[in-house]
């Protein structure tokens, strides 16, 4: 499964959020929640079209696919030298696939802020400056390291030092993250092997009052520094979201349309992390249960098998598909059977957003 790791400064909603996240996720129908440990989720992944498949197919189940979301309390000024309990929340970021950066960016005196005034750019300043820093201790070592290697001419060496020297630790030097510079292919297979913090793919929620959404001058400062680092932005109220969770089902269709809003916001979030990841969902539809499954943008249709089991990949013979368009369109898979839009396809399909797929593969 794919990890998003929530960090900001104290007090900034990272736990408001966090509880909103998985206390959406017991709501989910016939959804099997867990909460792995104290401070990680699973959510699942909002999508109508499930619905919609699941309104033709009457399947016995339904299943989301998911996401987890960690809550990494705790990274404030320091972390990288290892101040309190600094390394082991880096140590918590490294593993996750995708960072969710919470901003504050409301106001309310009976919240304290840790630098007593709200200055997003200040703030996120702060967190960003921890994470170059144990960038840069890590591309220190690995210059370190090939340094000697270079010496000898390996080539991979040669090429690794020059994009430390030239690139990754000017970067750092300036506490920017790895992920705003321009590399070709061969640079970013290298930053690849590095593991660094700063190239992980990040979201920035902004955290903003009822009243916060428009007008917001804290947002606007969000939106820029988030464009200046190939990042994106989720402009939220978490306490909205948090009371939103609370209702049931009719009292919460009311209360958003009260709210001028078409879902909770929250969706966005999840939303939001899933295409960072470059993400995407098939689903597999039969009366025994609907399901959605999650595969890279790009992935084959083995891979894409591979995901439900590593046999269905290993065996894999070919994958019958119809488009999620087709499905709806013609009142399922004998309908578009019908209408001849079911397709066989082999190994080198790549599969599309919403394919409604059928496997077969060799036991
Ligand atoms: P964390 O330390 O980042 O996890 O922050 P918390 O989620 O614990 O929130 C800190 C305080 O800010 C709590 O009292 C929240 O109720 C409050 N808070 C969180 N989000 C908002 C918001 O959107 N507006 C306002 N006014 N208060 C909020």
């Amino acid at each position: 499964g794919f990890k998003c790791g929530i960090v900001g400064l104290p007090n900034v909603g990272k736990s408001t959020l966090f509880n909103a996240l998985t206390r959406a996720g017991i709501d989910a129908e016939n959804f099997p929640f867990c909460t792995i440990e104290p401070n990680a989720g699973v959510v699942p992944i909002p999508d109508p079209r499930q619905d919609n498949i699941s309104a033709i197919v009457k399947p016995e189940k339904e299943i989301a696919t998911t996401m987890e979301f960690v809550d990494i309390a705790g990274l404030v000024a320091g972390a990288s030298k290892g101040e309190g309990l600094g390394n082991q929340f880096l140590a918590n970021i490294r593993e996750t696939d995708a960072i969710a950066h919470v901003v504050r960016c409301f106001e309310d005196e009976n919240v304290i802020h840790v630098a007593n005034q709200i200055d997003p750019a200040a703030d996120i300043e702060v967190i960003n400056t921890e994470l170059a820093l144990a960038d840069l201790e890590s591309c220190d070592k690995q210059l370190l390291k090939v340094t000697r290697t270079a010496k000898g001419g390996d080539k991979e060496s040669i090429a690794m030092k020059a994009l430390l020297e030239n690139k990754l630790l000017p970067q750092l030097n300036e506490a920017k993250p790895v992920r705003a510079l321009e590399l070709d292919e061969n640079e970013q297979a290298l930053v690849d092997q590095l593991f660094l913090l700063t190239v992980k793919p990040t979201m920035y929620i902004a955290n903003v009052d009822e009243d916060g959404f428009e007008d917001n001058p804290h947002l606007d400062v969000v939106r820029a520094i988030a464009a200046e680092e190939k990042a994106v932005v989720v402009v939220i109220c978490n306490k909205l979201e948090s009371e939103i969770v609370e209702l049931d089902d009719d009292e919460r269709a009311e209360f958003l349309a009260d709210l001028g809003m078409e879902e909770p916001g929250l969706n966005r979030v999840i939303r939001a992390g899933y295409e960072l990841l470059n993400l995407h969902t098939y689903f597999t539809a039969g009366v025994r249960e609907v399901r959605a499954w999650t595969v890279r943008v790009g992935a084959s249709a083995p891979e894409a098998a591979g995901v439900i089991h590593t046999d269905f990949q290993k065996g894999f013979i070919r994958a019958e598909i119809v488009s999620y368009a087709d499905f709806i369109e013609h009142g399922g898979e004998q309908g578009a059977k019908d209408a001849g839009r079911w397709r066989l396809e082999g190994k080198d399909y790549v599969v599309q957003d919403g394919d409604i797929i059928h496997f077969r593969f060799n036991v």
